[in-house]
């Protein structure tokens, strides 16, 4: 046979350190190893080995770790299309087959450009985020709409369709591994399992260090932030409350430049500087508002 169709070329140059992911090297390189590699192989190298590409891979773990940034850049690596991303709550739908048929449109391109251009043809990545969300009613008696029951069906029906479709990679997103249903995870369907999860010390380090980026090389950032100090004294912080963390310190920065007297005008904000104490500063209102104890920071 040809080249094969998911020989999905590597974006020219790619590098892991630009795509702004802190702290999950190695949940990327099993991802890439596992779903990824057989995709970039030489021609012929797939059909000699007999194996077939993975077809899914479910990224599990807390919220704001970074699941959907990693799905979103594999894309891009990947030269893929720009990702569909569904949302479990948003494919379900109250009206009877509706839910089916928006995950049957959800495969309509890659079907229609499979037809086309056969192996050609383009890799397509479907992203489910919050895929517990249409696991939930499975089965359930009474309360439940029953609607997620065909639903997932629908799902399982066509990620073996996917069989014959080899330019579909779908990934699957959820906080709650408990809740996806077995039939989902099994070979042929989302059978690599990667487990994001909150960022050690040296994680949350890297996720600083992306989301300060600009404000350093920009020199709005003043010297006394000491970004290894902040990272030890946010243990437990996802990446996306370090990102809400940096957003804050930047708040009470702008703060010391209100007018006087004003709410709607600044002074000299031009000559901003984020420092210490803002983050400082910062830390105490995300902790007040993630309710993070004290003992948990230590
Ligand atoms: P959810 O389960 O709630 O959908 P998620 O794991 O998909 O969460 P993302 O949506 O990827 O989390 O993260 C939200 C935002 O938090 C990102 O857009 C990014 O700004 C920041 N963030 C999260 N994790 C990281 C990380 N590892 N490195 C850099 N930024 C991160």
């Amino acid at each position: 046979s040809k080249r094969g169709p998911s020989n999905a070329i590597l974006a020219p140059n790619f590098k892991f350190e630009d795509m702004g992911i802190g702290g999950l090297d190695t949940e990327f390189s099993a991802i890439f190893r596992r779903a990824f590699a057989s995709r970039i192989f030489p021609p012929g190298l797939v059909e000699k080995l007999g194996i077939q590409h993975v077809k899914g891979i479910l990224l599990f773990g807390p919220p704001g770790t970074g699941k959907t940034l990693m799905a979103r850049q594999i894309g891009k690596m990947l030269n893929a299309r720009e990702p569909k991303v569904v949302n479990g709550p948003e494919i379900l739908n109250k009206f009877v087959g509706q839910s089916e048929e928006n995950i049957r449109k959800l495969f309509e391109d890659a079907e229609k450009e499979q037809k086309e251009k056969g192996d050609e043809s383009g890799l397509h990545i479907i992203i489910f985020d919050e895929l517990d969300a249409i696991c939930k009613q499975r089965g359930s008696t009474g309360g439940g709409t029953g609607v997620g029951d065909s639903v997932v069906n629908q799902l399982l029906s066509k990620m073996d369709g996917v069989d014959q479709l080899n330019n579909v990679l779908i990934i699957g997103m959820t906080n709650r591994m408990d809740m996806i249903d077995e039939a989902l995870l099994r070979p042929g369907r989302l059978e690599v399992h990667i487990e994001i999860s909150l960022p050690d010390e040296a994680g949350r380090f890297q996720i600083l260090t992306i989301h300060t980026a600009k404000m350093r090389n920009n020199g709005v950032m003043a010297a006394d932030v000491d970004l290894a100090e902040l990272a030890g004294i946010t243990k437990n912080f996802s990446g996306a409350e370090i990102g809400g963390l940096v957003k804050s310190a930047t708040s009470f920065a702008f703060n010391r430049h209100v007018k006087v007297g004003s709410v709607a005008a600044f002074d000299d904000v031009e000559n901003i500087q984020i420092s210490r104490v803002d983050f400082m500063h910062a830390l105490d209102e995300v902790q007040a508002a993630f309710g993070v104890s004290e003992e948990e920071l230590q």
